[in-house]
This record gives structure tokens, C-alpha cells and sequence, in this order.
């Protein structure tokens, strides 16, 4: 494709099939870009018309508005990774370059087939570079930010090229500047991973994706963990212990995990039209069949407040809402 006008987007295009919750109205205006040069000038045509944008990845962690997307979206299909640098730290590392809409299972599986190790908590994650990136995705204790030398960015507000270094991004726990400044879009990654035993790459895989399979059993047609977990240091451990003893059991874990709180306060398995809460791991809400983006977001808002009334905790979707 070569987008020069709003004559190469495609219109109204229905959203919920690209999103792993299935759900979501149109967009008003949609392309979908396998080329660096593509996504710039779609953004061009976007800025001349005076359009809000969107850039999808592979939509593993947005809930899209059943009234859809007023503006452009543009689907992140610029796929390619290459090794650039062997032989780094002391000779035991080497640093890939990444396009942003290649798939974290491909880069995932490129690591194992080169033994390269780093990415091993990353199989079995949906999505796209650019998404992980942006949401500093993790599991297992560890995240994306592990891995990244530096990253290169559109700044739509200046129609300009940049280059992040890691410090730069201001990583946090599924934070990062990316998600602060939605005109800074996600181009290429450069990343770094260790070279390893392939066996022990695999074998640490395979268990991984094991454990996501028995934690996830039964659950399709979400966006993953709908709330970020808490971090300890925000909680005043003493305080909710008098109100929830069993606070004890998952005191061990990185995070004070949002799907406990939300089981503790009575909410498994709770409808909201076809919106479900699971019952087995309750951060998940689930689109059980043809659920309303309304029905999602009226039952996260319901798990929003029965949490800060009986706990006095304020839960932070992790999920990007898109169109309210
Ligand atoms: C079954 C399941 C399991 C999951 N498990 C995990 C897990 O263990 N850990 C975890 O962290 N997440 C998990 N997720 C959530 C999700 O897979 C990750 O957040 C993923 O990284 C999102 O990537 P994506 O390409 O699908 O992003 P999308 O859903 O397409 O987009 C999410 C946000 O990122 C923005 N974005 C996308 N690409 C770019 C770009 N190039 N530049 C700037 N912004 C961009 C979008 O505009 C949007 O705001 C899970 C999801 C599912 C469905």
C-alpha cells in the first residue's frame, strides 16, 4: 500500500474482531500499514484532516466503545526483526532491532530458535511489540523494560522521529511514557538478550506457558488482566489485615493481586449483561457471548467501587479503554 490520502483508508470497519475481547463498534476511518512509511503518512493524512488517531496492535489490551472510534485507526502490521549487535557484554549478550507491530510470540520463538534468553516469561502473551512496549507487558516478575536499550518514536505532536533511551521511556510497573503521551508512537525497539542453553530456554517456555494455561483454563474473549495488581508499598498492610485476615495468603506474591480483592469482595462470577466476571481468576472480566462494551465497563466500574468501599483500594484498569 502507499497512503497518500484519505481516499486509501478504508471506512467504518468494524473493530471487535481485531480485539481479543471481540467486542467494540467501528472505526470512522481505518487502514492497516506493513510499512514504517505507511504509518508516518497515515498520520499525515490524519493531522491535514484534523483526526484523532489510534494505533492498534494486535488488541490484547483495549476494551473499544460499541459506538466505535471516531478517527483513524491504524493497524500496526510493520513486522521485521534483525540481530545488529553480537558479542556485547562480554561476549554473552547481542541486541535486536524490532519492528513495533511484529508479534511477541514471533520475537518470542526467534529468541528460542537463536538460544537466546531474556524473553522466556513472555510466551504465551498476545499482542505486538509496539503494545508490550507501551504497557510495559510482564509476567513472572518480569517485564519488557528488562530488555530495552532504547526505542524509536513518532512524536505526532511535532510530526518528528525520536530516539528513547531506556531511562528515557520511565518504565514502571505498566507504566511508561508511551502511555502517558499517546502522540508518541511506537516504531522499533532495540533490545537486549543473553545468548543461553536453547534446552533450558525451552524447557523455562514450555513451564511458563503451562502455568498461564492452568491460571487462564477456561477463560477466552478478554484483554487479560483487566486491573493492574497493587504494589505493596502503596498498602497499609496492618490496616487491611484487620478487615481481610486472608490478605496473609498472598503476601508472598510481587503484587498484592486486584483479582483477590475482587474475589474477597463477593464479586466472582458476577454478570453485567453478557459480561462476566470469571470465577476462577477474577481480573478477568469475559465477553461470555456478545457482551456490550457498556456491560464491561458498568462491571468494572462496579469492581472499582465495591473494592475502594471495603478495602479502601482505588483499582487502575490496565486495560485501554478506547471511545468513552
Ligand atoms: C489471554 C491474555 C493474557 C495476557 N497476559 C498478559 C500478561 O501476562 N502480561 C501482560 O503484561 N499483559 C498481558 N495481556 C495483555 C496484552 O496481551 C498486553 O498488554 C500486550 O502487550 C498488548 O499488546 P497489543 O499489541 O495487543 O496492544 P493493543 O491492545 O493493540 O493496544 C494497547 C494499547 O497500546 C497502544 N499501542 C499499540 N501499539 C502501539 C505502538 N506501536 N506505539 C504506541 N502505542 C501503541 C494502543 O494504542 C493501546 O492504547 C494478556 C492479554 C490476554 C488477552
Amino acid at each position: 500500500m502507499n497512503i497518500k490520502s484519505v481516499s486509501d483508508f478504508k471506512e467504518n470497519v468494524l473493530l471487535a474482531p481485531l480485539t481479543t475481547f471481540k467486542i467494540g463498534g467501528p472505526a470512522r476511518y481505518f487502514a492497516e500499514v506493513a510499512s514504517e512509511s505507511d504509518l508516518l503518512s497515515s498520520f499525515d493524512v490524519a493531522k491535514n484532516m484534523n483526526l484523532p488517531v489510534f494505533v492498534l496492535g494486535g488488541g490484547s489490551n483495549v476494551l473499544i466503545a460499541d459506538s466505535g472510534f471516531s478517527g483513524l485507526v491504524v493497524r500496526n502490521r510493520t513486522i521485521g526483526m534483525e540481530i545488529i549487535k553480537e558479542e556485547q557484554f562480554g561476549g554473552q549478550g547481542v541486541a535486536l532491532r524490532v519492528f513495533s507491530g511484529e508479534s511477541l510470540a514471533r520475537l518470542v520463538s526467534f529468541a528460542l530458535q537463536n538460544s537466546f534468553s531474556g524473553l522466556e516469561w513472555a510466551a504465551g502473551i498476545p499482542g505486538t511489540v509496539g503494545g508490550a512496549v507501551r504497557g510495559n507487558a510482564g509476567a513472572f516478575g518480569r517485564s519488557a523494560s528488562d530488555l530495552i536499550l532504547e526505542v524509536e518514536a513518532y512524536d505526532m505532536s511535532v510530526g518528528k522521529k525520536i530516539v528513547l533511551s531506556s531511562q528515557d521511556c520511565d518504565f514502571r510497573y505498566r507504566q511508561s511514557i508511551f502511555k502517558r503521551d499517546p502522540n508518541l508512537i511506537i516504531l522499533s525497539v532495540k533490545i537486549n538478550l543473553e545468548v543461553g542453553d536453547k534446552k533450558t530456554i525451552q524447557s523455562k517456555m514450555i513451564e511458563n506457558v503451562k502455568i498461564r494455561a492452568k491460571s487462564e483454563h477456561g477463560i477466552k474473549n478478554s484483554a487479560g488482566c483487566f486491573f493492574k495488581n497493587i504494589e505493596w508499598s502503596g498498602v497499609d498492610k496492618e490496616k487491611l489485615k484487620n478487615i481481610l485476615p486472608e490478605i496473609e495468603t498472598v503476601e508472598n506474591k510481587y503484587k498484592l493481586p486486584a483479582g483477590f480483592l475482587i474475589e474477597k469482595a463477593g464479586l466472582s462470577g458476577k454478570f453485567e449483561g453478557n459480561a462476566k466476571i470469571h470465577s476462577g481468576h477474577c481480573n478477568y472480566i469475559i465477553n461470555e457471548n456478545s457482551a456490550k462494551a457498556d456491560d464491561v465497563k458498568k462491571l468494572s466500574d462496579l469492581c472499582k467501587k465495591i473494592v475502594a468501599e471495603k478495602y479502601g483500594i482505588d483499582l487502575e484498569p490496565e486495560v485501554q479503554l478506547v471511545g468513552f
